[in-house]
């Protein structure tokens, strides 16, 4: 049985003071139940606030990215073991923002992951199609490419410890979501490739979806077989509709 996760992807966004008020405001409103795990990845420079506020409460911390190098002339780079040393649990490796924006290849985002396990993070790894590609009928082969890259530098029993997130480009901050059944589609295919390294572990890994979901929308993709939870980016910076899908799983 796999258990739900609901993370907000806050990207460049905060400060401080709002800081202090979202997460306060979540905590005070997370369900008394803990069926939910729940995190928030956070720019680098807020992780050791999230330390503060979160560290009583069973919300998670994580980063958005991380250097594929462990320490060194990296100007502007966080380590995983920086990450660590934040107590941070999760770190997002391969958001299509850093693919796009940063010219992040697949096997760059694969040595990422392997940085981020050598440190005990689970890396939450983000694959998902253009909507020309889409249009092209080239989704699978783009998500399989792109999970592939990763698949090969992981052991078999490595796999247990990722989790994965299906986030088509064309949905990101787009206010376009993909279908439940689009989704679900999708989510089924990633399994059935982890499935080819590791049948076990396939079963047990979190696959998450990604792209405009919101509290209207939450509950018809967490309803899904293969849907574990979600990647918010949007909604994430309000309290109450980052509680609102937590309370729709
Ligand atoms: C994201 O940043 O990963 C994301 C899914 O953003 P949004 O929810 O705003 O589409």
């Amino acid at each position: 049985m796999r258990r739900t996760l609901i993370a907000g992807n806050w990207k460049m966004n905060g400060s401080f003071s709002a800081n202090h008020t979202l997460l306060t405001g979540i905590i005070a409103g997370l369900p008394a139940n803990d069926a939910v795990d729940v995190l928030i990845c956070a720019p680098a420079p807020y992780l050791t606030q999230c330390a503060e506020v979160l560290g009583d409460s069973r919300v998670a911390w994580g980063g958005q990215d991380v250097s594929a190098h462990t320490h060194g002339a990296f100007t502007g780079e966080v380590s995983a073991g920086m990450l660590a040393d934040c107590l941070c649990k999760y770190v997002i490796v391969g958001h299509s923002e850093r693919r796009a924006y940063h010219a992040e290849s697949s096997e760059l985002v694969a040595q990422k992951v392997l940085q981020a396990l050598a440190q005990n993070l689970i890396p939450v790894v983000c694959v998902g199609e253009t909507l020309e590609q889409r249009e092209n009928g080239a989704t699978n082969i783009v998500v399989a490419e792109q999970l592939q890259a990763v698949l090969d530098v992981l052991s078999a029993d490595q796999l247990i410890n990722i989790v994965l997130a299906y986030e088509p480009v064309w949905a990101i901050g787009t206010g376009k979501t993909a279908t439940p059944q689009m989704a679900q589609d999708v989510h089924a295919f990633l399994r059935s490739q982890l499935a080819v390294k590791n049948a076990e572990a396939a079963n047990a890994v979190q696959i998450l979806y990604g792209g405009s979901m919101k509290p209207e929308n939450a509950k018809e993709l967490l309803a899904m077989a293969d849907i574990d939870g979600g990647l918010i980016g949007g909604a994430a910076l309000k309290a109450m509709d980052f509680l609102a899908i937590i309370s729709a799983c």
